[in-house]
Parts: structure tokens; sequence; C-alpha cells
């Protein structure tokens, strides 16, 4: 028999089987047990967290003749016929390559007919999000008048491309990245009744690295199995996720934290010498440095997230390590982790990390000094070694700035001139990213006032603590900079907390559907790293120049001054005689009149 993968092998049958998601599958159940199920479900949630698998429970259950506590027979002709894919009345679909209108009124029209072999027809359409606003328009159709016996399960990772129509039709249950612990257990279950020997450290070490998914985790597992002998070792384990061993990460922490360049170099090399990928590195001292963040705010929230990583050499460095150095060190290690996708010589850039980061001034919270600055260094320790030792690094970082220079020029195959680890040219870069949504962005710029903004300011505290505390301590350093009524930008003080909430499609849903609920709307929020900022608004500005000159005059009236002073203390401040003046008062509405460093070019 071939091999098959433990993800479909191991693809729950039950309610009870689904890991991690325990009210939505009792919710779910209740509903089954008193015949109060409803015609349309809406699973949304990260990939690999038991939206398909619960579908197809769902489907089961409610077809099943032999229901107990809310959970299908799995023994009866109808179970097994949806077990094996083989009934009629459960059909899957995957919006991803079915996205077409026609495919959508195809099952407007068969959905008329009633189920042939089971009670109820069931729709799972898988990716929905995919689906076109055409196919959207027909599925709304069919929802708003349901044919009886027919129920439709939508599933989607990214919900917030869901049409509002379409959610307001369905159940809507958001599905949570299941916790490492319990990815830890469901895998350890597997494993013992497989009959395969494991080591602790190494689920550990897989279950972090799946990141909510089940299903990751257990294709890591698969991989690690394949190359071991019928046994998870710990190296197998590092081997297969490319991780740096938590003893190296906490060993070079704590070098870089006394300053000790030397050794931390020396770090660096064994693990590169030992085949470790430099990103996979960066990735996890960046993973390292967020759970002392936590750590430090929270342990609480550590200990309920993580494993295995709180030691005591874990809790003595959270101690020893002030905030800001590690807000310091992240953006470092941001700035780094770009530079690194374009270069064939990556340890040349961790050794410049190394040197900047052992030197990093907590003190400054501009973040430019992050070379040695021999001033300061020596009013805190002025002896002739600390001098000497400061020229000798100075020397090696003009060294290793020289020859990542040379490289960079040596590399035609680099495609942008994005930031290099030279802090002085990193901070002057006016150059974009491209990921900054400039797209959701110039619309609301173009309809923003003070008012709007300032209404957004005085609800962010109710809307900070509305969210769980995983969710504030991304968004506690964030705060809104511009707003219109259909629209809110919000800029992040930290580049890495900019990528996380990025990325975070539930904090995105949760802003909204707390900023619905304080203040009655649910705009569109779109994220902007505050670096990056000023540059954006200064090219709308200058993109639109034309515009605004034109409609500067009359957006005065349509905005509440009095909102604008109360707000705005350097709102006396004579303003700059130029020719684009109503440019210049437009953007003073807009942004406030920190911003009239406008180049008039
Ligand atoms: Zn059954």
């Amino acid at each position: 028999m071939s091999y098959q993968a433990l993800y479909r092998v191991w693809r729950p049958q039950r309610f009870d089987e689904i890991v991690g998601q325990s009210i939505i599958t009792r919710t779910l159940k209740n509903a089954l047990i008193t015949k109060q199920t409803s015609h349309a479900y809406l699973f949304t949630g990260p990939r690999g967290t038991g939206k398909t698998s619960a579908a197809k429970i769902f489907a089961k259950a409610v077809n099943c003749h032999y229901l107990k506590d809310g959970e299908p027979c799995n023994q009866c002709v109808t179970c097994k016929a949806i077990n094996e894919g083989s009934l009629n009345d459960v059909i899957e679909i995957d919006a991803a390559s079915n996205n077409g209108v026609e495919e959508i009124r195809d099952i407007r029209d068969k959905a008329k007919y009633a189920p042939t072999q089971a009670d109820y027809k069931v729709y799972i359409i898988d990716e929905v999000h995919m689906l076109s606003t055409g196919a959207f328009n027909a599925l709304l159709k069919t929802l708003e008048e349901p044919p009886a016996n027919v129920i439709f399960i939508l599933a989607t990772t990214e919900p917030h491309k869901i049409p509002a129509t379409i959610i307001s039709r369905t159940q809507k249950f958001d599905f949570k990245r299941i916790k490492p612990q319990d990815i830890l257990e469901r895998m350890a279950y597997i494993l013992d009744q497989k009959e395969v020997e494991y080591d602790d450290k190494a689920l550990k070490l897989i279950a972090k690295a799946a990141e909510g998914g089940m299903r990751d985790a257990l294709s890591i597992l698969d991989q690690a199995m394949s190359y071991g002998d019928n046994k998870i070792t710990y190296e197998n384990a590092l081997l297969v996720t490319g991780s740096v061993t938590n003893e190296l990460l906490t060993t070079y922490m704590q070098q870089v934290i006394n300053k000790d360049t030397k050794s931390a170099l020396i770090t660096i090399q064994k693990i590169l010498d030992e085949g470790k990928d430099a990103s996979r590195f960066i990735e996890d001292l960046t993973s390292y440095c967020q759970d002392i963040l936590l750590y430090q705010q929270d342990p609480g929230i550590v200990e309920e997230m993580e494993l295995g990583i709180i030691d005591d050499q874990f809790k003595t460095l959270s101690g020893q390590i002030s905030d800001q150095k590690i807000y310091q060190m992240i953006n470092e290690l941001n700035d780094i982790s770009n530079s690194l996708r374009f270069t064939a010589h990556p340890d040349v850039y961790l050794e410049v990390l190394t040197v900047k980061i052992t030197h990093l001034d907590p003190t400054d919270q501009s973040n430019q000094a992050s070379m040695p600055q021999p001033k300061r260094a020596v009013s805190a320790a002025s002896t002739p070694e600390v001098n000497a030792e400061i020229q000798e690094l100075t020397q090696q970082v003009a060294k290793l700035k020289a020859e990542v220079d040379e490289l960079r020029q040596g590399s035609t195959a680099q495609p942008t001139p994005i930031s290099t680890p030279e802090p002085a040219k990193a901070s002057e870069s006016h150059s974009m990213d491209n990921h900054i949504e400039l797209a959701k962005i110039y619309p609301i710029l173009g309809k923003a006032t003070r008012k709007q903004l300032n209404q957004f300011k005085s609800v962010w505290p109710d809307l900070m603590d509305a969210l769980s505390v995983p969710q504030r301590s991304v968004m506690h350093v964030s705060s809104p900079v511009a707003a219109s009524a259909g629209g809110v930008i919000v800029a992040f003080q930290y580049a890495f907390l900019y990528q996380k909430a990025q990325a975070d499609t539930d904090l995105k849903d949760a802003l909204e559907n707390n900023l619905d609920r304080i203040v009655g709307k649910a705009p569109q929020i779109v994220f902007v790293p505050e670096n990056q900022w000023p540059d954006i608004r200064r090219e709308y500005l200058t993109s639109h120049k034309d515009q605004l000159k034109k409609t500067g005059s009359q957006t005065k009236e349509t905005t509440d001054p009095k909102a604008d002073a109360a707000d705005d203390d350097s709102e006396e401040t004579p303003q700059p005689e130029t020719d684009s003046q109503p440019v210049v008062k437009k953007a003073a509405e807009l942004f406030g009149t920190d911003i009239l460093d406008i180049k008039d070019d």
C-alpha cells in the first residue's frame, strides 16, 4: 500500500477530533441536537485549522440517522458514502478553480431539486473568497431564497474579501489558530497510535513551527519521520524546520546584551557552519525578541502561547534587556531580512548586523545611532582599553561596510535599491515599499478630514480594550493618522509590528467589527509603517497638487474648524507663503501643520 500523508489518514471524522475549536464544535453539535441548523454557514480562519473537516463532519451529522450527542455515527451507509466522497448530495466545490458565474448558476439551478439519497443537500464551497463578483451575486440570490433541505457551508481564509451582503445571510464561525500545546498533544496521540518513538523537544519545535495550522504540523511531522528510522529526533526536527536551536539563540542574545561583539561573531560563524539558513536565523531571532517583549509585558501570554522557550536563561535575559533596545534590534533585523533576499553573501550581512546590534544605544529613541558612538561610550566607561576596542570595532564596521558595498556593486541581479544595513542610507531612503497599499490609501486621503480623524482617535482606547491580549500587543504602538468617513489609515511605530498586523486578517476583522459596534460603522482599515508615512503623504500631495488647488478653497467649509483647533496646538504657527497655499491649507486640514515641509517642485 502506498504511503498516505498523515493529515489525510488522521483527518478528523467526529467533532470531538477537531483540535482547538471546542466552542465552535460544541455550538454546531447543539444546533444538530436541537434541530436548529441554519441554511448557510461561513467558516473563516487560517489554513489548516479544521474548517473543511468541520464542514464534512457537519454534512454527515445532518444526514446521519444514528446521531449521538451531535456526532455522526461514521458506520451507517450515508456516513460511509460521505467519508468516501461518493454521496451525490454532498457537493464539494473549490472556488479557487470554479470562480465563474456559470458554476454558481449551475448550483442555483440544481439546488432547487430535492436531495436524492440523503435528507439534506450540502454544498461545501472552499476558498469562497475566490468567487467573481458575478458569482457572488448569483450565490446571494440563492441565499436570499434558500431552497428547502439545502445547506451551504462557505469556507475561507480571507473573510475580508467576502461581500457583507453574503456574510449577513450566513452564520459565521471564526476558526482560531491552534495553540502549540493542542497541536503537540494531537501529534503525540497520532505517534503513540502508530507506535513511533519521539523526542518531546522535537514535537515542541514542530508544534511551534506549524504556526497554528494542524495540516502544516502533520506535514512537517511526515518529513521528520521520513528522515528518521521510525523515530522523531530533535536533530531531524531541527533539520526539517531549519530552526536554530534555542540554546544558540540564547547564547547569541546574551552576547549581544553583554556587548561582546567578538563572541557573538563566533556564534554567528558557528550557526552558518552548521548549514543554517541566514534568513531562518533572522526569523528565529525576531521571534525570540518578540517573545521577550511579550514576556516583559505579561509572562502569562508567552507561557500560554509558546512551548519550551521559557527556561531560566530566558527569564534572566528578559530582565536584562530594555524594551527600547529590543525594538531597535527588531528594526535592524527587519532591515537585514529585506537585504538578505537579494544577496549571495548572507554571512557578511549577519556579521554587520552583529557588530551593529552589539552597539545599540537604547537611550537613543531615533534609532539613528546604531553605529558605535565613541563620545557616549567614553563617558560611560572611559578607559584606554575601551577606547582601543571601540576604535578597533569602528574599523571593523568600516571594513565590513566596504565589503558590503563592493558586493552590492558587483551584483547586478539586485532588482531594487532597498534599504542597506547602513543606517544613514536606510533612514534617508525615500523609496516606498511596494507592499504599501496606495490604491486603498489615496481614496481615503482624497476625502480625509480632521474631524473624522479626531473621532477615530477618541474611540481608539475603547477599540484597543475590545481586542484580545495578543492583538493588543500588536496594536499598542499604532495610532490613526488620517481618516475619511469610509476609511482610516493606521500607522505603526515599528515595522515588524506593521508586518505582523498586515498578515493578520483576524486582527483586521476584529478591528472592523469592534469599530462597527463602537461607532456604528465599519470603515476600511489600512495599515502603514510610521517611517514611511511622511513619504506617502508627500507623494500624495505632490501627485494630487492640481486637484487639491482646485478643491482646497472649498474644503474648509466642509470641515469643522473647531475640531481642528482642539486637536492641533500648532494651529497658530505662521504658515509659509508659497504659491501652493491651498494645497498647504488642505494638507494642514488633513494631517495638521507638522507636514508643511512640502517641496514645491
Ligand atoms: Zn451515520
